[in-house]
């Protein structure tokens, strides 16, 4: 099967982590796959913004922890994420992007995935950290539509304005250079770790260069994402 032979519409991807620092692109990738493949995007940041707007008391809680950079207890986390988890449209597969962040998220997440019927992909992005401070003082994103541009990179056609809804942009409070550091230092201390853990599964982890084009870096996620899903069902077809 060649990846270009491949319908992404009858290709289940199952579960697929997309792993990676602060502004590697994982929110803009995880939107294409979505687009793509037809399983939901689950991003865990997303998932606790939406919390905070609402003033849940997860939401206040995580409020102040976000706005310095830091990560959510791991508890509060993984019981958010369960409960997503159990929404239908999960069925066939979805693209977990910022979660797990900690090697105790990732334990949790083996241990809900046990039965499962595919087992995890994890794919890294890899973007050399002297580029990402930029890509994260320049992001700006559609308040309707989610899309995400970049005022360096990728710039919506009409200054501060999205190019599909016409909405204005906004700027994430956290995407500030204090607490890009703040958030470079949670992921050094804790999510690096995370990306070694599944580096050590062999099959099921491959990592990506994401300092290419937004269009290069999505080709080389399907692509990777095609071959170690043929490559896990190879295996298990031997077994
Ligand atoms: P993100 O949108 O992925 O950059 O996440 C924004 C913020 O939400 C992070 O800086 C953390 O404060 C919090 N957060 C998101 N995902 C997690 C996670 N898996 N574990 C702990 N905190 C998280």
């Amino acid at each position: 099967m060649s990846d270009a032979s491949v319908n992404s519409r009858e290709f289940f991807p199952g579960p697929v982590l997309l792993l990676g620092a602060p502004g590697v692109g994982k929110g803009t990738q995880a939107k294409l796959l979505v687009d793509e493949f037809r399983i939901p995007q689950v991003s865990t940041g997303d998932l606790l913004r939406e919390h905070r707007k609402n003033h849940t008391p997860l939401g206040m809680m995580a409020d102040e922890l976000m706005s310095k950079g830091q990560l959510v207890p791991d508890e509060l986390v993984n019981e958010m994420v369960a409960a997503r988890l159990t929404e239908p449209d999960t069925k066939h597969g979805y693209i977990l992007d910022g979660f797990p962040r900690t090697l105790n998220q990732a334990e949790w997440l083996d241990g809900e995935l046990a039965t499962s019927a595919l087992p995890v992909i994890a794919i890294s992005i890899a973007v050399p950290e002297r580029e990402l401070l930029e890509r994260i003082t320049g992001r700006m994103t559609c308040p309707v539509c989610g899309t995400i541009y970049n005022v360096y990179s990728e710039p919506p056609a009409k200054a501060g304005h999205c190019d599909r809804e016409g909405a204005a942009l906004t700027r994430r409070p956290d995407d500030t250079e204090p607490v890009f550091r703040e958030r470079m230092k949670a992921f050094e201390a804790k999510t690096a770790a995370v990306i070694e853990y599944y580096r050590k599964h062999g099959g099921r982890f491959a990592e990506v260069n994401g300092n290419l084009s937004v269009d290069e870096v999505t080709q080389s996620i399907r692509g990777t994402l095609l071959r170690l899903r043929q490559h896990g069902e190879a295996e298990r077809q031997e077994k």
